[in-house]
């Protein structure tokens, strides 16, 4: 439908105006900045990391490491967790131990944060762009199951894309703002095909899907603890498995493949020096202790915006998918087609009021190092959420604030 000028600006106008007094109904008025996700040191971090100077041990070797690793095992369940520099050195790792060699694709959906295709890249293999699910917001388990029976066949080297002649070697779904993937679908998927699952669960510390935790499902997965996420260790992240044998891989070619001696320096073969160090595991040690208690925050911060957007009419806020729980990472909008031109307009309204907001990154296969890479053909739903979502102020402490 199409309106003269004028209305179209007082519509505008109108949409952003409910929009920013929604967002002020969930987490009240503000009189000073709102970032997206803020992180919070009100625990021990303090005293880890003085303990870490104090004694010298801030690098690569200390005790924090190993506890910050046990922690995370016994949060999520997983059987080992191997803490590296960061969430990206992570999911490096993760593909290499699933088996990603170069030359093969790799499955990424459209809808993600750039590290899960550049990652791909970084084995020397092709990320292959698929759709989205508008229920989950992750990978569409029957698109792809369609898809891939179309493209692919099976041969002596395993599964092959008949196009392009390369083996498809693994599957990489992404649960994006916390939100669970459609986990059932893909392992099914995963096991009928004989393709790993490698979770980048770099959102989802804290989300679980049927009772199980987000990073368990997958051959290997990816944790992240950037200073926006769920918890932070400045920069961080974690492998975890339930694999003794990529376990133990993990932690060799973490540090840079060094065969354990007192001086002695042999690799046996090309490492990388990806190791959490002891200061920003002290960190993460303290962050931990708050971890189960800011989920629950989170959650009921998601529970006010929900309320918040209950009767707005085309526009729909995003909640978590049946079977699981989410962490709630990120809070977000989704514009029906008619808002959607606004987007803008909203996101400028609500970022001068001092609510931190924005779109979701752009779709990977638009990305220029992406934009010949192979892609499904009809990816309308990742378009389409490209186009209309809006993620929200999202930090545990706005669920304390009075309102
Ligand atoms: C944050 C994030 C990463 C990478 O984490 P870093 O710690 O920033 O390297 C990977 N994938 C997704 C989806 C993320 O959101």
């Amino acid at each position: 439908m199409k309106y003269p000028i004028l209305l179209t600006n007082l519509i505008e106008h109108n949409i952003a105006k409910t929009v920013l007094g929604a967002v002020q109904k969930a987490i009240g008025i503000t009189d000073t900045f709102i970032p997206l996700h803020e992180p919070e040191f009100s625990g021990h971090e303090w005293d880890y990391v003085k303990k870490c100077i104090d004694t010298g041990w801030v690098s690569t070797a200390g005790s924090f490491v190993e506890k910050f690793e046990t922690g995370l095992a016994e949060y999520t369940g997983a059987k080992y967790a191997i803490a590296t520099s960061n969430g990206t050195a992570a999911l490096h790792l993760a593909l290499i131990l699933a088996g990603v060699k170069p030359g093969d694709e790799v499955i990424v959906p459209a809808l993600s944060f750039v590290a899960t295709a550049n990652t791909v890249q970084y084995c020397g293999a092709i990320p292959h762009f698929v759709e989205i699910s508008r229920e989950t917001l992750g990978m569409d388990s029957d698109a792809l199951e369609s898809y891939l029976s179309e493209i692919t066949e099976i041969n002596p080297a395993g599964l092959t894309n008949k196009r392009t002649g390369r083996q498809i070697s693994a599957i990489v779904p992404m649960h994006t703002f916390g939100h669970p993937s459609d986990i059932d679908g893909l392992l099914r998927l995963s096991q009928k095909l004989n393709l790993p699952l490698v979770e980048d669960a770099a959102e989802s510390l804290g989300s679980t899907y049927k009772g199980q935790h987000c990073g368990t499902f997958g051959t290997v997965s990816a944790l992240s603890f950037n200073g926006n996420k769920v918890i932070t260790t400045g920069g961080g992240g974690a492998v975890l498995t339930n694999d003794e044998e990529i376990a133990k891989r993990a932690k060799h070619l973490s540090t840079t493949a060094k065969l354990p001696h007192k001086w002695n320096y042999v690799h046996d073969e090309v490492g990388y020096n990806y190791r959490m160090p002891n200061i920003n595991a002290a960190l993460g040690c303290a962050q931990l202790e708050k971890l189960s208690r800011w989920v629950k925050e989170k959650r009921k911060l998601a529970e006010n915006y929900d309320a918040a957007f209950k009767n707005i009419s085309g526009i729909k806020f995003v909640r978590e998918p049946p079977k699981a729980k989410s962490n709630y990472w990120l809070n977000a909008i989704i514009l029906n087609d008619e808002n959607a031109e606004y987007r803008d307009t909203i996101l400028e309204t609500l970022n001068v009021a001092d609510y931190m907001a924005r779109p979701t990154w752009t779709l990977l296969h638009k990305l220029k190092p992406y934009a010949d890479a192979p892609a499904m053909i009809d990816m309308n739903i990742a378009e389409n959420i490209g186009k209309s979502l809006i993620n929200l102020p999202s930090s545990p402490k706005l669920a304390r604030r009075s309102r």
